[in-house]
């Protein structure tokens, strides 16, 4: 068996002890006679891993008690949705800032329920930027504002928390969580579809502050409803077992690493070396994101002439090296390198970078 070092944006790598457990305990968990995914969710087993998880998410994150952890399906598509249903009422403004392409996803899923407004857009510079705070337009009285922490696909990613004022701030960390300290209690809500830097496609992690589950929102069916969920411990209906599983494995293997300054010492350094050797490479790769705003989960970059695109490709896979196509949206590479990428596969990236500058530059 030969494991590559996989760049994948999502679902991406995760770690090999995880794995390894998960593959070990595939047969039967901890002497249950079955499997994890096999057992009720509402069985002493499974309750225990759920509330294993979320005890140690809250370690991780620091996530203050007058939050509530829920462990959600549907991806984070589905939050930008509920989020709209449950915190705005009918025709009340919401604010938008858009980064990139999920920050106007985000606002199209929310715009049949809210009035959603525009605050800032960084379209016009081809999201190479995060538009300066001075000129936000902010709404009095927005139900929240929203805003995406990491640009996946445009790599932009903001280094602080915005302030925006008395509305409550919602925030996509889909491709960020866990990456670096967080002050949660900046935060009105905090998603992050899994599948990025947590864990495993399927489970979707929603970090809310309790009292704004007090609000009316719009009328919608209880499954819709923020607040059943927390009442219920996400098990308002049968949750995704398996994937809330891997996740709390992952959550553990954090820990053990050292935890999320650990990660991001090691997110700052993988990063650091990913940009010197693109700008370092005179021209022959180039990242067109703004320096301050370049995000350290996911370097998108090009080379010099997309003729040699299909030879990079190609021949990083044969060295180990996969997943490194761009999104279609912009063409040219990415490599997501999150924190369960190895420092050692970005520094067999950067070599194989510069090797191949070498042989065709
Ligand atoms: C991947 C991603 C999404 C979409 O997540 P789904 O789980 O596919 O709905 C949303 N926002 C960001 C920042 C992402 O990276």
């Amino acid at each position: 068996m030969s494991r590559a070092y996989n760049f994948s944006a999502g679902p991406a790598t995760l770690p090999e002890p995880v794995l390894r457990q998960a593959q070990a305990e595939m047969l039967e968990w901890n002497g249950a006679g079955a499997s994890i995914v096999e057992i009720s969710h509402r069985g002493p087993e499974f309750m225990q891993v759920a509330r294993e998880a979320e005890a140690d998410l809250r370690t991780l994150m620091s996530i203050p008690d007058d939050y509530a952890v829920l462990f959600l399906a549907g991806g984070a598509t589905t939050q930008q949705a509920l989020m709209a249903l449950n915190f705005a009422a009918p025709g009340q403004a919401a604010d938008y800032v858009v980064t990139g392409h999920w920050g106007k996803t985000a606002l199209k899923q929310a715009r049949p329920y809210v009035d959603a407004r525009i605050a800032a857009d960084g379209e016009a510079g081809g999201f190479r930027d995060i538009p300066p705070r001075y000129d936000w337009r902010l709404t009095a009285g927005a139900a929240y504002v929203h805003y995406t922490a990491n640009e996946t696909i445009h790599g932009v990613e903001f280094r602080d928390v915005p302030d925006v004022g008395e509305a409550p701030l919602f925030a996509d960390f889909s491709s960020s969580i866990a990456a670096e300290p967080l002050d949660v209690s900046r935060f009105g809500l905090i998603y992050a579809g899994a599948q990025k830097n947590l864990g495993p496609v399927g489970v979707t992690v929603v970090i809310v502050r309790r009292d704004l589950l007090e609000r009316a929102g719009q009328p919608r069916a209880d499954i819709f409803n923020y607040a059943s969920h927390a009442a219920s411990d996400s098990m308002l209906n049968t949750p995704p077992t398996w994937n809330w599983y891997l996740a709390g494995l992952v959550f553990k293997w954090m820990l053990a690493e050292g935890g999320v300054a650990e990660f991001a010492r090691r997110n700052a350094r993988k990063s650091a070396l990913l940009y010197d050797t693109i700008d370092g490479s005179g021209g022959f790769y180039r990242n067109e994101v703004a320096v301050a705003a370049r995000s350290r989960m996911n370097v998108p970059f090009f080379l010099h002439d997309p003729a040699l695109d299909a030879t990079f490709l190609k021949e990083s896979a044969s060295a180990g090296l996969i997943s490194l196509k761009g999104h279609r949206v912009l063409g040219g590479m990415r490599a997501s390198i999150y924190n369960t990428m190895p420092e050692a596969g970005v520094q067999a990236l950067a070599a194989f970078m510069r090797d191949f500058q070498a042989r065709f530059g």
